[in-house]
């Protein structure tokens, strides 16, 4: 290794040099004949090449199923171990690079989202020769396949008896893929590139080789249309160490990337003239211990320690190099990280070696060299795929932004353009709206696949009560386990809870659904109107976290429109709707955990104007003084109204919700609920529930002055800023203090309330359920003392 002590920064670009390919010229012309001899002969070609360059004579270039299968017997257990855990941390780390589709809605009436679709056809090479780089298949398989992309052809040189390694082929069998071929060096990458008879052509090749197969890789960027993961040279590392060093652990690091070959880089960059010294002496003593000490040593002879004044110094040093491997050896190893400008992969600390990045700890090894790792990343799932963009205009979309690029296409003299859209916003002025969308209140709402499909038909659907012989629905006739008698399926249509509460609430039967809490509801709206991966619903936030969830488990998108300062609809919220494509709007009244209602003219105009469903979720509405919306179903057919016996009615356990609509809407409600959903506990305590509602005006009255009498109280408690109005049964209260400290030293005493500080609009708050008078009155003891204390 040549020592360097303390260079002038003017020299260091010369430090930086890797080692010059001399024979590149010779190297791009015997690749171009290759490239010939391929595509004349195809399939012979590549055969007659294995011969004279792997020395390997065969008469099939593709691995049967017989060697596929002989495979896996010869790779030690312990091997075959390692590789299933080294190929679960890299699907676990790739795996978690997938992105969801984006969507944005730009203007209103203008969605433009963003998919990830693989590459359709990738080629993997895979070195062979002297040392089969298995490692390799994992690195690019995983990634390949995460990414989805439907077909992967690996090519890897014969050895010389014409096999390929067993652990190659135990990869690859364990990734899934099928098609391995026996090809090697320039030749594979011409026949990935140009496609023969047995080596299907493919869209993108990854991998590193020697030369000759680098050299091939642009050659068939350039001339053939294939795309390729990155530029190659020769695997490089550079090793930051101050004097926290452990010289043995450098010494080896900087070895263990010297063996991979005489042109490997390997820089050593140091702090202490004393540590230096010690890691030279340490890498001359492994040296001589290696078998392949021939190998390495010649990389050494290019190779560099390097004496700088600081870390900044080997920091900058290290950023203008942009090695492939850097490692950190160093306890101040975090904070340099941050520093990193550019490099392949990093290894922090002294206990992570270059060779777990190379083998098994999740990050990919396929990495850029040469410098390159300032403009390219490493190979990731990313690699593996394209992003597609998409846009869709809506009428208004169309109106509003027709004309400006109209303007534009006319500013560039581009004629043809602004009459694209000039003859569309003609079109658009001179259509009626169609018959059927003014008949139908749904058009266009339902998701098609639910018009299409056929319900579900359970056994007891036609019946109503009992027969006396009851042997269609494989219950157990002998009876239940247990005290009770629950042998039965209940009625799938509630039929007898609907009566009652129709009659409570003023509506027909045929508008009620009754969901496992109002979550089911929530849930059945959101698949009932979007199709996943393409439509998309509006929540306005602060709000009910179930929406979202609902949204994200459908692969539904989600569009914001964020209440004002007080908690109401902002002012362009009903111009935004009218313009947008959403499938369905859910409005919260009162809201949570805001508490508030939300203004009755707001909330009509949405009705008026938005052509989605409006949902409006007044699970709290018998707290609130203010008539409920489903006294407008009539007047609304796209308004859907949520309820639940979970709140004001106290019957949470049961699991009992309520959607009021349209008998239309309901009967889609009905096409796509899970059969039984109300269980025969839960539809026997409510109907005697019901039958007592009166009793219910007694406790929202007590509640009602509990609310009142805390809301009184808590503005007197220290660290109080406000404390928000509320029609519901819970007050949102704003702290002065760090609510989040409030919140934990409140659980510490045994007093659970909701933190809501991350909720927007929602800073400093906490949601505080109105209790029992003595439950409030600990509450209050317990805040007086916290706030005092601070
Ligand atoms: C509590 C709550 C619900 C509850 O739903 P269930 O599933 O019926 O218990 C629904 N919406 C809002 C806004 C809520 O706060």
């Amino acid at each position: 290794m040549q020592l360097y002590s303390y260079p002038d920064p003017s020299t260091w670009p010369a430090l930086q040099q890797r080692a010059a390919t001399a024979e590149a010229p010779q190297v791009a012309a015997r690749v171009r004949a290759i490239f010939g001899q391929v595509r004349e002969g195809g399939d012979a070609a590549l055969l007659s090449l294995a011969s004279e360059l792997d020395k390997a004579s065969m008469t099939r270039l593709l691995v049967s199923e017989a060697e596929f299968a002989a495979a896996a017997s010869q790779v030690p257990a312990d091997l075959q171990a390692a590789i299933r855990q080294a190929r679960a941390n890299i699907e676990a780390f790739h795996a978690a690079q997938r992105e969801p589709e984006l969507r944005v809605e730009t203007m209103p009436g203008v969605a433009c989202s963003r998919r990830a679709v693989p590459v359709q056809r990738v080629g993997l090479y895979v070195p062979g020769g002297s040392a089969p780089l298995f490692s390799t298949l994992l690195m690019l398989g995983v990634p390949a396949r995460l990414a989805g992309c439907p077909q992967v052809v690996v090519c890897t040189p014969p050895q010389s008896d014409g096999t390929v390694s067993p652990v190659i082929l135990f990869v690859a069998q364990l990734l899934g893929i099928s098609t391995v071929v026996k090809a090697g060096g320039a030749q594979a990458i011409a026949a990935l590139a140009l496609g023969t008879v047995s080596v299907p052509a493919v869209d993108k090749i990854f991998g590193p080789g020697n030369r000759y197969v680098t050299a091939a890789k642009q050659l068939a960027a350039a001339e053939f249309g294939v795309a390729i993961d990155m530029p190659a040279g020769p695997s490089e590392v550079l090793v930051i160490a101050d004097e926290t060093a452990n010289a043995a652990f450098v010494a080896a690091d900087l070895l263990s990337q010297a063996e991979h070959g005489p042109d490997s880089q390997v820089v050593v960059l140091c702090n202490s003239a004393a540590m230096l010294d010690e890691i030279r002496a340490e890498t001359t003593r492994q040296l001589a211990t290696l078998p392949r000490r021939d190998v390495a040593a010649l990389a050494l002879e290019n190779s560099r320690a390097i004496l700088l004044p600081d870390a900044a110094a080997m920091l900058a040093f290290s950023n203008q190099y942009a090695p492939e491997h850097l490692i950190l050896a160093t306890d101040e190893a975090d904070a340099l990280a941050k520093e990193v400008t550019n490099a392949g992969s990093v290894f922090l600390g002294h206990l992570t070696p270059e060779a777990v990045g190379d083998y098994a700890s999740g990050t990919n090894h396929t990495l850029p060299t040469s410098g390159y790792a300032r403009q390219y990343s490493g190979v990731s799932l990313d690699s593996f795929i394209r992003k597609i963009t998409f846009q869709r205009l809506s009428p208004v979309g169309l109106r509003a932004l027709g004309p400006l690029v109209e303007t534009m296409a006319e500013a560039e003299g581009l004629t043809a353009h602004a009459r694209a859209v000039t003859l569309r916003l003609e079109a658009l002025a001179g259509e009626k709206t169609t018959a059927a969308a003014v008949s139908n209140p749904y058009a266009g709402l339902i998701r098609p696949s639910v018009e299409r499909m056929q319900a579900y038909s359970s056994a007891r659907d036609e019946f109503e009560g009992m027969a006396p012989v009851m042997l269609d629905a494989n219950e157990n006739s002998l009876g239940s386990v247990g005290p009770a008698d629950f042998s039965r399926y209940p009625d799938p249509h509630q039929r007898a809870i609907k009566v009652e509460l129709a009659r409570l609430k003023g509506v027909a039967p045929n508008q009620i659904f009754l969901g496992n809490g109002s979550d089911e509801a929530i849930d059945l709206l959101v698949r009932l109107t979007c199709t996943p991966g393409r439509d998309h619903i509006v929540i306005c936030p602060p709000t009910y976290g179930m929406y979202e969830v609902a949204a994200n488990l459908n692969d539904v998108g989600v569009t914001r429109i964020q209440l004002t300062a007080d908690f109401q609809l902002p002012a362009n919220a009903v111009e935004t709707l009218a313009a947008s494509t959403a499938k369905l709007v859910f409005l919260c009244s009162p809201n949570n955990p805001t508490g508030n209602l939300l203004a009755q003219e707001a909330v009509e105009a949405i009705l008026r104007s938005f052509k989605g469903l409006v949902v409006v979720d007044e699970a709290y509405a018998d707290f609130a003084d203010a008539p409920s919306w489903t006294t407008r179903l009539a007047e609304f057919p796209r308004l859907v109204v949520l309820q639940t016996f979970s709140k004001a009615w106290g019957l949470a356990g049961l699991r009992l919700g309520v959607a009021y609509g349209s008998p239309a809407l309901i009967a889609y409600f009905d096409k796509i609920k899970p059969p039984y959903n109300i269980s025969a506990a839960t539809q026997e305590h409510v109907l005697t529930a019901l039958a007592s509602a009166p009793s219910l005006d007694a406790m929202r009255a007590e509640l009602l002055a509990n609310r009142h009498q805390l809301a009184q109280q808590l503005p007197q408690v220290p660290g109080v800023a406000q404390v928000f109005p509320s029609d519901a049964n819970f007050l949102l209260v704003r702290f002065t203090t760090d609510a989040t400290a409030i919140y934990d030293q409140l659980r510490a005493r045994g007093i659970v309330v909701r933190n809501r500080t991350t909720q927007p609009g929602c800073a400093g708050c906490l949601r505080l359920t109105v209790g029992t008078a003595t439950e409030n009155a600990l509450l209050l003891q317990a805040l007086k003392e916290i706030g005092a204390g601070c």
